[in-house]
C-alpha cells in the first residue's frame, strides 16, 4: 500500500522529469545545429538517454566544415586549415606558408 502511495505521488515527478529532459534534448539538439524536433520526439521515448546521447554528440556544424586536426599544443580537435586554435590561440599557420 504505501510503496502504490508513493509511486503515484512520484508519477507525475517522473513525467516533468521525462518531459524536461526532452525539451532539454530538444534545445540542446537546436545549439549543435541539429533537428530539435527530431530530438524532442527521442526525449520522448528514451526521456534522460536521448539527453545523455545529444549531450556525447559533437556540433553538426563543425562535422559540416570536414576533416579536422588536433591542435599541436592543447591537443584540442580544431577545423582544418584553421588557422589558429579556438581553444589556446595558438597560431597552427605553418611557418613556410609566406605572402
Ligand atoms: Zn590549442
Amino acid at each position: 500500500m504505501i510503496a502504490q502511495t508513493v509511486g503515484v505521488l512520484l508519477l507525475p515527478w517522473f513525467f516533468c522529469v521525462w518531459i524536461f529532459c526532452a525539451v532539454a534534448a530538444q534545445s540542446a539538439a537546436e545549439e549543435k545545429g541539429r533537428s530539435g524536433f527530431a530530438w524532442l520526439v527521442a526525449g520522448l521515448l528514451f526521456g534522460v538517454l536521448a539527453l545523455v546521447a545529444i549531450a556525447a554528440f559533437p556540433p553538426k556544424r563543425f562535422i559540416e566544415r570536414g576533416p579536422s586536426m588536433l591542435c599541436p599544443r592543447c591537443r584540442s580537435y580544431v577545423p582544418w586549415r584553421a588557422s589558429a586554435c579556438r581553444y589556446c590561440q595558438a597560431s597552427l599557420v605553418p611557418e613556410h606558408v609566406g605572402s
